[in-house]
C-alpha cells in the first residue's frame, strides 16, 4: 500500500514538473515571437524612401511629365509558380496576340514613346514581338527573368537572374537596359546594389510617392534613382485576369483625374498597364481616351522611364 501510494505521488510530481516545464517554454515562446525595438528598427531602415527630386521645371518648358509603362508578362509569372493548367496560360495570350500589337499601334498614333519591362524568358519566348517593341522606338528594361519574387532570393542569385535577363534582351534587340520594375510588386534590399553592379540608371517598382525620389538602404542614399508607380494607376487593380473588377470608365475618370492633378501640380504622370488586360477592345479603349484627354493639354512631356530618369537625375547634379 505504501509503495503504490509513493509510485502514484511520483508520477503526479512528474506531471506536475512536465506541465510547468511546458507551461514555461509556452510563455518564452509568446514573448520571443513579439518583434523587439531593435529588431523593428533594423527591419525598417532596410529599404526607405529617400530624398526627393522634383524639377522645377520640365524640357523645353514643358509643365508636366507623362512616363507610360507596359509590363510585358505574357506566361512568365505562371510559369514561375509551375502552374500547369493549360486554360490559365490561355488567358494571357490575348496579352502577345491582341495587347501588345494594339498597344504599339495606339503609341504610334499619339506618337508616344513608352518604357515596356520585360521579363528575360518572355523576351526568348517571343523574339520577334520584342525587336518590333523596339524597332518602334520603345525602351525596353528588366522585369526578372522568369517574372520570380526576389524576395526568396540572395544577392548573387538575383544578379545572375538580371544579367542573364540583360544579355537576352541586348542580344535580341541591341537595346542596353538601364531600368528594373521587380516582378509581383515585391523587393529586395539586395536590388540598389544589383541595379549597381549592372550599371542601372533607375528602379520603378516602389509605390511610396508621386515624385522621384533616391532610395536608403540601411539609412544611407544608394543613388539610385526611384520612379515611383501606383496601384491607383495600374491596371490590375481593376482588371484580373478575364475578370471586370470596374467598368473601363471608372478607370478612365481615375486616371484622368490623377492625370490633371499631375499637370497642376507640374509633376509627373506614371502609368503601368499589361497587354494581357489591355488587350481587350473594351479596354484599349481606356488608353485611346486618355491619350486624347492628355493631348488637349499643352505642354505635356511625353518621356520613357530612361528619359525621365536622366533629366531628374541631372537637375539634381545642378541643385534642381
Ligand atoms: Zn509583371
Amino acid at each position: 500500500m505504501s509503495d503504490d501510494f509513493d509510485k502514484h505521488m511520483g508520477l503526479n510530481i512528474l506531471i506536475i514538473i512536465l506541465i510547468v516545464i511546458a507551461f514555461i517554454q509556452y510563455i518564452h515562446k509568446k514573448s520571443s515571437s513579439i518583434i523587439t525595438r531593435k529588431q523593428a528598427y533594423e527591419f525598417l531602415s532596410a529599404i526607405r524612401p529617400g530624398v526627393s527630386i522634383v524639377p522645377k521645371s520640365w524640357p523645353n518648358g514643358k509643365r508636366c511629365a507623362v512616363a507610360l509603362s507596359v509590363d510585358f508578362d505574357a506566361e512568365s509569372s505562371l510559369l514561375f509558380k509551375n502552374n500547369k493548367s493549360l486554360a490559365r496560360h490561355d488567358l494571357f495570350h490575348i496579352g502577345n496576340r491582341q495587347g501588345v500589337p494594339r498597344l504599339l499601334k495606339l503609341f504610334k498614333n499619339f506618337n508616344i514613346p513608352t518604357t515596356f519591362f520585360i521579363p528575360g524568358i518572355v523576351v526568348e519566348l517571343y523574339p520577334e514581338l520584342t525587336k518590333e517593341i523596339a524597332k518602334h522606338g520603345h525602351e525596353i528594361g528588366l522585369h526578372g527573368w522568369i517574372h520570380e519574387n526576389v524576395e526568396d532570393l540572395t544577392k548573387r542569385e538575383l544578379l545572375d537572374l538580371y544579367t542573364k535577363s540583360k544579355d537576352v534582351i541586348i542580344k535580341t534587340t541591341g537595346f542596353i537596359p538601364v531600368g528594373i520594375r521587380t516582378p509581383f510588386a515585391k523587393f529586395s534590399e539586395h536590388i540598389p546594389e544589383v541595379a549597381k553592379e549592372l550599371g542601372l540608371l533607375y528602379d520603378s517598382s516602389l509605390v511610396s510617392d508621386h515624385d522621384c525620389f533616391i532610395i536608403n538602404r540601411r539609412g544611407k542614399s544608394t543613388n539610385l534613382l526611384e520612379i515611383p508607380i501606383s496601384r491607383i494607376r495600374d491596371d490590375s487593380t481593376y482588371f484580373n485576369y478575364n475578370k471586370q473588377i470596374v467598368p473601363p470608365k471608372d478607370v478612365l475618370d481615375i486616371w484622368k483625374l490623377e492625370f490633371r492633378k499631375a499637370y497642376e501640380e507640374g509633376g509627373v504622370f506614371q502609368l503601368l498597364v499589361h497587354p494581357h488586360y489591355m488587350g481587350y477592345r473594351s479596354r484599349i479603349w481606356i488608353m485611346e481616351e486618355l491619350c486624347k484627354y492628355i493631348n488637349t493639354f499643352k505642354d505635356v512631356w511625353f518621356c520613357t522611364h530612361k528619359q525621365l530618369a536622366m533629366y531628374v537625375k541631372s537637375q539634381a547634379k545642378r541643385g534642381l
